[in-house]
């Protein structure tokens, strides 16, 4: 069913009883030409795209819970594609670029908000780096300005510019950037690959693999065996726990990253703003909530809940950037499960073992990956190539010495 203002017109007459649901959900069948384990948003978007682009439409999407329950459904919602290293730039502008044509592609409301992305500075140092940063952008065709004291205070008056210890100077502003909704992200590319006929099995956790010798021939699951031509992970955090059942170790650590949503009040910020000088970021939702979110918890954990220093420790950025944030209360907090990889750039590759393909180490910035995650997820699945524009995220790079190391910080996940 396509969604138009007329269908919607049409349903109205039967008071909305009779919308049929957005996705089927599948019973697994006894194989398929590609398995992808894990139905959070880079998943589904893989499915999708293997159906719509390569016209493989014997897929199984298989999720041990409901799909979105992972880091899809739990993140800040943030977008955009401004990186400094050739090994990314292309990549997450290829995202941005799916992001922008993502609702008419999707035929859903995916509330892609283009509503600008800032990040703040606080030292002549800091600045540097951003304009080098803005100009690497700019030569790669992205937008980005690189904004004095006085152009942030006209978007933001409310910041505490003068504050002794990180005083704003400036800021690097990426308008194209923004949010989307991620629930709707998940939803959307859900129902447009069940349309193409990929099957979404809810309730069907993966517990172990098929070999035949070296080569994975499937998956053993909580709902029985299935065979696949191709399999493919993107599991996210629970990428080490998944890749150790199939005798692989992975340059991947699990982090918590927490998030806090306060109580709805009225439109304050219009943008995204990231502190510079603390791990702090902020927007404000549509319904009104300040969204906002740090660092991760600095220890290795698989359970979906942060603790207490770090809800203290973001909350002090909050205060030290925007003094009047302490008057709004909080109205929840949650976490999700960090694939953390060691350069703090994600791996789209191959792996050792013949038929398993992987699609893991996002960190805390995978879901402005989602789409472009998923077509060059899907290109390598199909083609058995890398995507020009993913090349750079191999596997063996850990080995080589190339690492993409963006924020220059060296092997140490819970730096990225
Ligand atoms: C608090 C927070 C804030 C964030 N903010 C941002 C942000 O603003 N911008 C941004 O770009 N990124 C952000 N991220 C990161 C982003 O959410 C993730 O990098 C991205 O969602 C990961 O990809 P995914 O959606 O496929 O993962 P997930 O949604 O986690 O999908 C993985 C799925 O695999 C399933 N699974 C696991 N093991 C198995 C198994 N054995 N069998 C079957 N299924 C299995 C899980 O249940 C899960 O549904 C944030 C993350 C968090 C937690």
């Amino acid at each position: 069913m396509r969604y138009s203002l007329f269908s919607l017109l049409r349903h109205s007459l039967s008071r909305h009883r009779n919308w049929a649901p957005a996705w089927h959900d599948a019973a697994p069948k006894a194989a398929y030409d590609v398995i992808i384990v894990g139905g959070g948003g880079h998943g589904l978007a893989t499915a999708y795209y293997l159906a719509q682009v390569h016209g493989i439409r014997n897929v199984a999407v298989l999720e041990k819970r409901h799909i979105g329950s992972g880091n899809a459904g739990r993140n800040t919602t943030i977008i955009r594609s401004n990186y400094l290293l050739p090994g990314n730039n292309p990549f997450y502008e290829w995202s941005m670029r799916l992001w922008e044509g993502l609702e008419q592609d999707l035929n859903y409301n995916t509330m892609v908000s283009q509503r600008g992305v800032l990040n703040l500075y606080h030292s002549d140092a800091q600045r540097d780096a951003y304009a080098r940063r803005g100009n690497a952008m700019r030569m790669h065709g992205v937008d980005a300005e690189l904004l004095d004291t006085e152009g942030v205070r006209r978007m933001l008056p409310f910041l505490d510019f003068e504050n002794a210890r990180f005083p704003v100077l400036g800021g690097l502003l990426q308008r194209r950037g923004g949010t989307a909704r991620h629930d709707a992200v998940v939803w959307g590319y859900a129902r447009a690959a069940s349309d193409l006929g990929v099957d979404i099995v809810q309730n069907c956790e993966v517990t172990g693999f098929l070999r035949e010798g070296e080569r994975i021939a499937g998956v053993q699951t909580s709902r029985g065996p299935i065979r696949a031509g191709k399999t493919g992970i993107a599991v996210a955090g629970n990428t080490s726990r998944l890749a150790n059942l199939a005798g692989l170790r992975l340059p991947i650590e699990s982090h918590v990253l927490q998030a806090f949503v306060s109580e709805a009040i009225k439109p304050f910020i219009d943008c995204v703003v990231t502190m510079g000088a603390g791990h702090f970021y902020i927007s404000q939702s549509d319904k009104g909530g300040l969204v906002f979110g740090g660092d991760i918890d600095g220890y290795n954990s698989y359970a979906q809940r942060g603790n207490l220093p770090t809800v203290e420790h973001v909350c002090e950025s909050g205060m030290a950037l925007i003094p009047s944030m302490g008057r709004v209360r909080m109205l929840r907090s949650w976490g999700g499960i960090m694939d953390m990889s060691m350069d703090g750039s994600p791996i789209i590759d191959r792996t050792p073992m013949d038929g398993l393909y992987l699609n893991a180490g996002w960190c805390y910035g995978g879901f402005k990956a989602t789409p472009a995650s998923g077509w060059c997820f899907a290109h390598l699945l199909a083609t058995g190539q890398a995507h020009p524009v993913a090349r750079a995220y191999r596997l063996d790079r850990f080995a080589t010495g190339h690492l993409i190391d963006e924020n220059g910080r060296g092997a140490q996940p819970n730096l990225h």
